[in-house]
């Protein structure tokens, strides 16, 4: 390949034994010691040259025997540091140090980086051990790691692909919407380049049946073999739930992610299969295809510029919606269009994320999403958000009574946990169904957080080791908490009531009137939450093949400015701070009427071209 000879022939002769590509990233290897000790200009100047970065690795005859190495990085390393794991990658001579403290071990400026590789020959990988065991964490790391093999020839396929000189006779840029446009749920756009063909998101719609429940890939634009990579914004169900299904239909290029994205996704793709087992249609997926999808996962941090086709160029900026969530920031050929792909997105403070990345210079075309996009969407202040939040809990633990609330395993869960915290709570907070399991992700991620929460957890007052924090594991404990008198908070999957452990702590809480039944996040048209929300009396029970409706006498409150999605002033005010000048801004993941209103109202206020448009519609870019 051109690029690979170049890089050789501008590096010192008979250094370089060989270049290689992972993904979009160069590796060059060297058989040469003195080199390898010290080729930082020598590189520097190459890669002002190309325009790519290049990490240079040395030959497995370099490298350090193993136990030597061991030794030699505990003793290059404080113990404070708490190193709990150091295993090998020869194949790519990497050695990954696993530390509970992982700052000490990169050092001052990289330091002590710089003398674990110049000492040992080995290219240290440096992973953070959660503060809440965490088995997918982990599962994903020991799962890479047995995968390395196929995941050298996986990375090198891809880098093949992004440099390939990929003539198609296409001149123009177009998106295609296959799922959430004008509607929220199965979130998935599919974006057409001279060069390539990427989709952004690929979710299912929680609470839909049938054909519904996931985009529309029989539309004739889709094809996925000639797909050359998904990018996912966030790890939410109506995001990412259908990715695994791609896989198992034969899909085997990359998807690309955050690390904390991938990891949640994965615990979601796992319980969803469990509730569509136990559900009557028919399972989407199952274990191969999540595996698959893990396998051919690529992990990007916030601002890290990555090539991911031909002619796109891929930026992640944090979007203030759930842990991970990103923003991907497209940059089409050179300097052609530039895509802002805006949702879902919480453009002010929370306890747990900063609020979201606005600092776009280029974007002729926004995304952006319309979920609170109505006039009538505004949400009250932070702070009387949760004095409404508080004083609903307070008042119910005063009559002795317990609080439900309903959530997404991810962030509305974590945020509700930390505010109760915060506020001097003293009550047990039980959690139930997969919350736990994201907790001990969001403790592997402290980086990722606000910077408040990230003070927080480096001085020991993190949340998720709160001794009020109760996991429920078992039926039993079920059985035990509605037998007891004692005041608590639940804090429950599934959000929208559309099913999980809430819907057998309302069947057994529901009927007495000193609990509270409170949702702290979005309830979809369809779903059971949003009916109650709005008046309705009974919860549906299953019982055989019966159903039965119970009585619910639960006290029912809304907390509106807990969501992590912005309100419409939050929307406009995101709008009004970017630096770039839009030509169009596409109004989408909302529901019809909000989308197309809000579509209007950015027209007006801001003088753009701006629309909502419906499901398979396609939009000339450029
Ligand atoms: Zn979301």
């Amino acid at each position: 390949m051109e690029i690979l000879n170049k890089i050789k022939e501008l590096l010192p002769e008979n250094v370089i034994t060989r270049v290689e590509l992972e993904g979009s990233e160069i590796i060059a290897y060297t058989k040469d010691k003195k080199f390898f000790q010290n080729y930082e200009e020598d590189v520097k100047k190459v890669v002002s040259q190309i325009k790519k970065r290049i990490e240079m690795r040395p030959e497995k005859n370099l490298n350090m025997d193993q136990e030597f190495t061991k030794e030699k990085i505990k003793e290059i390393v404080s113990e404070d540091a708490k190193i709990n794991n150091i295993y090998f990658e020869p194949e790519r001579s990497l050695v990954v140090i696993v530390a509970e403290k992982p700052g000490m071990v990169i050092g001052r400026g990289g330091e002590l980086f710089k003398k674990i590789r110049t000492e040992t020959f080995w290219v240290p990988r440096i992973e953070r051990v959660p503060s809440v065991k965490s088995d997918i964490v982990m599962g994903i790391r020991k799962y890479m790691h047995e995968n390395v093999n196929y995941r050298k020839k996986f990375l090198n396929r891809v880098g093949e692909n992004i440099f390939k000189k990929n003539e198609t006779s296409r001149n123009w840029i177009r998106i295609i919407g296959l799922g959430g446009w004008r509607e929220v749920g199965r979130s998935c756009s599919l974006i057409e380049t001279p060069k390539s063909k990427i989709m952004i998101d690929c979710g299912v719609k929680a609470g839909a049946t049938g054909s519904e429940i996931a985009p529309i890939l029989n539309a004739s634009e889709f094809n996925y073999s000639d797909l050359d990579a998904i990018v996912i914004s966030h790890s939410h169900m109506d995001h990412v739930g259908f990715v695994p299904a791609l896989y198992e239909y034969g899909f085997d290029g990359p998807i690309y992610m955050t690390t904390p994205s991938l990891d949640l996704a994965t615990l979601l793709w796992f319980d969803f299969i469990d509730v569509m087992q136990k559900g009557i249609t028919k399972p989407l997926f199952t274990a191969k295809g999540v595996k698959e999808a893990v396998k051919h996962a690529i992990t990007l941090d916030y601002g890290e510029v990555s090539d991911i086709a031909p002619d796109i160029r891929l930026t992640f900026q944090p979007s203030g919606h759930i842990l991970g969530s990103a923003f991907p920031h497209l940059h089409i050929g050179e300097g052609q269009h530039n895509i802002l792909y805006a949702l879902d997105q919480k453009f002010g403070r929370t306890m747990m994320l900063d609020p979201s990345y606005t600092d776009f210079p280029r974007a002729e075309t926004i995304l952006i999403e319309s979920t609170y996009g109505s006039y009538r969407n505004v949400f009250p202040p932070r702070y009387e958000t949760e004095k409404i939040f508080m004083d609903a809990v307070n008042k119910t633990m005063e009559r002795g009574g317990k609080v439900i609330i309903p959530s997404f395993a991810v962030e509305r869960a974590q945020e509700a946990m930390a505010i109760l915290i915060d506020n001097g709570f003293k009550y047990p907070i039980y959690l139930d169904g997969m919350i736990w399991d994201a907790n001990g992700i969001f403790s592997a991620y402290p980086e990722y957080m606000s910077r408040t929460m990230q003070k927080k957890i480096y001085n020991g007052e993190d949340p998720f080791a709160s001794p009020l924090m109760k996991r429920i594991s078992s039926h039993n404990d079920r059985e035990k908490l509605w037998d007891s008198n004692d005041p608590c908070v639940i804090i429950s999957t599934s959000g929208m009531l559309t099913g999980g452990p809430v819907l057998d702590h309302m069947k057994n809480l529901g009927e007495n009137s000193k609990n509270t039944l409170m949702f702290i996040g979005y309830q979809s048209s369809v779903s059971l939450g949003r009916r109650i929300q709005e008046g309705y009396k009974e919860i549906p029970i299953q019982i055989g093949s019966k159903i039965i409706n119970q009585k619910l006498n639960m006290e029912v409150v809304t907390v509106e400015g807990l969501s992590g999605h912005s309100d419409r002033k939050q929307l406009m005010a995101f709008l009004n701070r970017l630096p770039c000048n839009p030509e169009r801004v596409i109004c989408v993941h909302g529901e019809s009427s909000r989308a197309a209103e809000f579509a209007g109202d950015i027209s007006k206020i801001f003088g753009v071209d701006s629309f909502a448009p419906k499901n398979l519609e396609a939009i000339r870019l450029k």
